[in-house]
């Protein structure tokens, strides 16, 4: 028998179909090159300076010179990578310590290292829950909770995003399951707003549940000093599980952790696959790690200074007439509802000079079209006040 053929010809017009049809639906992704260290102020490959409001560079950390010294000086002390995964001989002592400090920051017990929060939240639920257990998972939640969740065998029930009647609908459902785990993001990355984890907590224990919460969007920019969304409703230490990352407030490189109660972080290092199978964050990372976590607890200047900026430029931008949808973050979602005004409003944006993104269905539900408006404490008062001025220039001109 001969089986002839060229797969790959038939394989690429099946793809150039796909993208045709990603292009056409106008969804095709292109990437912006910068030049430039992130900032407030980039510049991108063309030359052109733009101010950038689309950064998770929450604390303004993510070119900062007391890490960048950090980075330099362990890179002497502690080499470039580890080569090897954390349980054959990826850990150093600065690992070790900033897990340590990321548990008292926390106020947890103990906590694990990944190479990025999309692999703590991939490798979370495997190795802790199993057929007859339940995850209860808010419809917002990130994609990689979404993932975690699939590679899971637990029973999967969905609510509504930050809908406490529909939580406890599920929670009721859940409860011939063993265990049961709610699980939400703190903030949620389109609309800024923050989970009511309050609430969720007494569902929680009336319902019999766990609760984890992803902390990525809230770490460092929510609560009195930035410790998140259990900071936020006074439940320091009370949830099992707490994800987050490194990558946007806390320094914006890379980098993941799992942080909570001590036999869960325990199983975690005996079984999660993304923490056994894959390479160590380099000890430079670590080492900048711990001295955000240093940072944090030294003082809260940067975050006051995020939040003046947040309120600065939401107060502004609703004395001009704008439709802001009320935020808990450093998230402005500027509302335009329609998908083509937002598409055309953040190009015009870019033309100012101010880089933001519009975002539209499927990202967002349909008519809900908006541009979204990332603060930083790096920003400065004119950079603010530029991107005010852009906002009304464009409206007044497309109006
Ligand atoms: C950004 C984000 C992640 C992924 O973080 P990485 O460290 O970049 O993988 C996970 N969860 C939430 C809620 C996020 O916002």
């Amino acid at each position: 028998m001969k089986i002839g053929g060229d797969m790959y010809k038939r394989f690429k017009s099946h793809l150039q179909s796909q993208l045709n049809d990603i292009e056409s639906a106008g969804l095709y992704k292109n990437e912006r090159t910068l030049i430039s260290p992130q900032g407030p102020e980039i510049t991108t490959s063309d030359g052109k300076k733009v101010l950038n409001f689309c950064a998770n560079n929450y604390l303004g950390l993510s070119n900062s010179p007391e890490l960048k010294e950090v980075v330099r000086k362990t890179l002497d002390s502690h080499g470039y990578g580890m080569s090897s995964v954390r349980f054959i001989c990826g850990t150093t002592d600065i690992h070790k310590e900033l897990e340590q400090r990321i548990s008292d920051f926390f106020g947890t017990e103990d906590t694990i290292l990944y190479a990025a929060a999309f692999d703590a939240n991939g490798g979370v639920f495997e190795p802790l829950l199993t057929n007859e257990d339940a995850i209860i998972s808010d419809s917002l939640n990130h994609a990689s909770i979404i993932d975690g969740v699939r590679l899971c065998k637990a029973k999967r029930f969905r609510y509504t995003n930050a809908d406490l009647e529909d939580l406890e609908d599920q929670l009721i459902q859940a409860q011939p399951q063993r265990f049961r785990i709610i699980v939400t993001d703190g903030v949620f990355s389109m609309d800024g707003n923050v989970a009511p984890l309050d609430k969720i907590m007494e569902l929680a224990e009336k319902y019999d549940a766990m609760v984890m919460v992803d902390e990525s969007h809230s770490a460092g920019v929510i609560g009195e000093t930035g410790r998140g969304t259990t900071e936020h409703f006074n439940l320091l230490g009370k949830v099992e599980i707490i994800s987050g990352t490194l990558g946007k407030a806390f320094g914006g490189a890379i980098g993941g952790f799992t942080t909570g109660k001590k036999e869960i972080i325990d199983m975690l290092r005996q079984r999660s696959r993304p923490y056994l199978f894959s390479n160590s964050i380099p000890p430079m990372v670590a080492a900048a790690g711990v001295e955000v976590m240093k940072m944090m607890e030294a003082g809260t200047d940067r975050l006051a200074t995020l939040r003046e900026n947040t309120r600065y430029f939401t107060d502004k931008m609703i004395e001009n007439g704008f439709d802001i949808k009320p935020t808990q973050s450093a998230i402005c979602a500027v509302m335009l509802y329609d998908a083509k005004v937002a598409q055309e409003m953040a190009a015009r944006l870019l033309e100012e000079g101010i880089y933001v993104i519009g975002f539209y269905f499927p990202v967002v539900p349909q008519g809900e079209a908006r541009i979204r408006v990332q603060i930083s404490a790096a920003h400065k008062k004119e950079h603010l006040d530029k991107a005010i001025e852009a906002f009304q220039k464009v409206a007044n001109d497309m109006k």
